[in-house]
Formats: structure tokens, C-alpha cells, sequence
């Protein structure tokens, strides 16, 4: 039942990780603001919440687990970005990153048959092909709208319905 010394220390740094999600996708907002995008701002906000919801889980399951969480400094993120899609370029790449890691953890855990960490991890496998999907659709329509204004501002209302589930 307790977690090893060597997945606290993994699961900690992903904690780390989520949380700079978390001020990553915030600052992606305050952008999208800047350029008066208000629906990719409303769209990175919620994705910013979840994150926060990501770092939580992993929270959780170490204290479950009788193990100890230890909070880190959170790096400083870009604030601006060349263009809409250059920044979910960014978001997208950076998923790629975050699954990684999240397979990353699961190796440890397969290594080590810790099966309560394998099963917590599953959650996060299906979220990772989602966040992947979301971001990488959202490249793949700025890339079809190339400069036309009015594509952008089509997709801007669309992605001021995304509410937190
Ligand atoms: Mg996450």
C-alpha cells in the first residue's frame, strides 16, 4: 500500500508539472485577452482549471498512498506568442510532452507491480488522448482559417462555450 520512495519522488514532479499546465494555459488566456479573443481565452481558462484538477489527483493519491507530497517552485511560462495558432501549437507539443511523462510513471509502476498506482494512472492515459485530440483539432482549424478574420472569429465564439465540466 505505501507508494515507493521512487514513485513519490515521480508523482511529486508531476505534480510540478500540471500545476505549470495549469500557469501555462493561464497565461495562454491572458494572451488570447490581449488580442481580444475572449472565447480562447474562456477555452484556455477551463483547460487551466483542469490542470490544477490533474496536479490534485496525483495530490491525492500520494497522500492516500501514506506517502508524502512535497511542493516545488513553479517555472515562469512564455506571455506571448507570434499568433492563435503558434499558440496551440505550443499547447499541442506540450501534451505530447505531459503524456510522456505520464508513461513515464507508468513504467516505474509496471516495474515495481504497484497496481493501485498502475490503476490510478489509467485515468490519465485516456486524458492524455483527449487533451491531444482537443489541442491538435484546434491547431488543425487555425491552420484551415489561415488569415481570414472571419474564420477567426467563428472559431473565437465556438471556443467561448467550453464551460467546466
Ligand atoms: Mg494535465
Amino acid at each position: 500500500m505505501i507508494l515507493s520512495k521512487k514513485l513519490e519522488t515521480t508523482i511529486n514532479k508531476q505534480i510540478n508539472a500540471e500545476l505549470w499546465s495549469a500557469y501555462l494555459y493561464l497565461s495562454m488566456s491572458a494572451y488570447f485577452e490581449s488580442i481580444n479573443l475572449g472565447g480562447f481565452a474562456n477555452w484556455m481558462r477551463v483547460q487551466a482549471q483542469e490542470e490544477v484538477e490533474h496536479a490534485m489527483k496525483f495530490y491525492h493519491h500520494i497522500i492516500e498512498r501514506r506517502g508524502r507530497v512535497i511542493l516545488s517552485a513553479i517555472n515562469v511560462t512564455p506571455t506571448t506568442w507570434k499568433s492563435p495558432l503558434h499558440a496551440f501549437e505550443e499547447a499541442f507539443k506540450h501534451e505530447q510532452k505531459v503524456t510522456a511523462m505520464i508513461e513515464n510513471i507508468a513504467a516505474i509502476a509496471a516495474a515495481e507491480k504497484d497496481y493501485a498506482a498502475t490503476s490510478m494512472l489509467k485515468w490519465f492515459h485516456d486524458e492524455q488522448v483527449e487533451e491531444e485530440l482537443q489541442t491538435d483539432t484546434i491547431v488543425q482549424k487555425l491552420k484551415m482559417i489561415e488569415k481570414s478574420t472571419g474564420g477567426l472569429y467563428m472559431l473565437d465564439r465556438e471556443l467561448g462555450k467550453r464551460k467546466k465540466e
